[in-house]
């Protein structure tokens, strides 16, 4: 079912342990329009570039059936521009440079053909697009999903709240929680940001995991215990592009549905973070997909006999 995506679409500069880039494409909308076209060939990109970007990334999204009719470019700017350098543990990093760019002024187009979507994913961007984009369409999706991150708590507050109390699922990490709620217990944390309006809440633990709450349940998955993470930029958008296009896919809203999108979610996570950007996800294929979700129920499985 079709799903619209609205994100950063950037460059970044990263630095882990293992290595440097000064210039690679991303943005949460890159990562989450590429992992969902994994589920549904319906996937509307809207987002805003600088004439710097590469028309062949552009190409790769058209190549892989993501629409791009909503993705402007405009003459004479700069695209987003985000770097990060991780620390030595890989679950943290520190932003050294956001340069908004086009993104300080997006207004976000939503062409006709994006009309009627079923799914609407916004990705980490500002609450006042995400705001401008639920006001464009002409009729509220079956399933708002949104994620967000603490420079928009730092930021926008006050709006990032107001939009909080118009979505079904946030994503957040637990850092992000933590400051969202002002509560350091996750099952504190997260009681209150339900509180707030979403109806789930899925709380991202990096390589430990995610946890999914609603009112009146929740659910864990691990990370996959990987040998070597190489830079983990993005695996919080891919997280959130395999659960909702898995989602999208399936059309079943049910909570044990979305345990299983959450799997898919995490196992999207464990390739992005194998390589550079989403390098990774340009190569990977259905096959492979479903023998890491296979080792997610391995992992996981097991039998108490009394
Ligand atoms: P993640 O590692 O999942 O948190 O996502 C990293 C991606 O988020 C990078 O590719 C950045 O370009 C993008 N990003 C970082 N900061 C922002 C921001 N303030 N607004 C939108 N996208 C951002």
């Amino acid at each position: 079912m079709s799903l619209l995506v609205v994100g950063s679409v950037a460059f970044d500069a990263i630095e882990t342990p293992f290595g440097k880039i000064d210039r690679i494409v991303g943005g949460s909308g890159t990562y989450i329009s590429l992992t969902s076209s994994f589920f549904t060939s319906n996937v509307k990109l809207c987002a805003v570039v600088g004439e710097d970007f590469p028309q062949a990334q552009i190409e790769e999204f058209e190549q892989k059936r993501i629409d791009t009719d909503g993705l402007q470019i405009k003459a004479g700017e700069k695209s987003f521009f985000w770097s990060g350098k991780y620390h030595n543990d890989m679950n943290s990093r520190d932003t050294l440079v956001t340069e908004l760019n086009v993104l300080g002024s997006f207004d976000p187009v939503i062409p006709e053909s994006y009309q009627n979507c079923k799914y609407l994913m916004l990705g980490n961007l500002s609450p006042q697009v995400q705001q401008l984009v639920i006001q464009r369409l002409d009729r509220r999706p079956k399933l708002i999903m949104m994620d967000t991150m603490n420079f928009w708590m730092d930021t926008a507050m006050d709006e990032l709240e107001q939009i909080i109390g118009q979505v079904d699922i946030l994503s957040i990490n637990d850092e992000e929680a933590r400051q969202l709620s002002g509560e350091y217990s996750l099952v504190k944390a997260a009681r209150k940001i339900l509180g707030m309006g979403p109806q789930y809440l899925i709380i991202k633990k990096g390589e430990h995991g995610a946890l999914l709450f609603d009112q009146h349940e929740v659910f864990f998955a691990p990370a996959l215990p990987l040998e070597e993470v190489f830079d983990p930029t993005g695996a919080g958008d891919t997280f959130a592009g395999g659960f909702i296009g898995f989602l999208a896919k399936t059309g079943d809203l049910s909570f044990e549905n979305m345990k299983r999108a959450i799997i898919y979610g995490s196992a999207m996570a464990s390739f992005c973070v194998e390589k550079f950007g989403p390098e990774r996800l340009s190569t990977l294929t259905e096959d492979e997909i479903e023998s890491r979700v296979q080792q997610f129920i391995d992992l996981v499985q097991f039998e108490i006999t009394y």
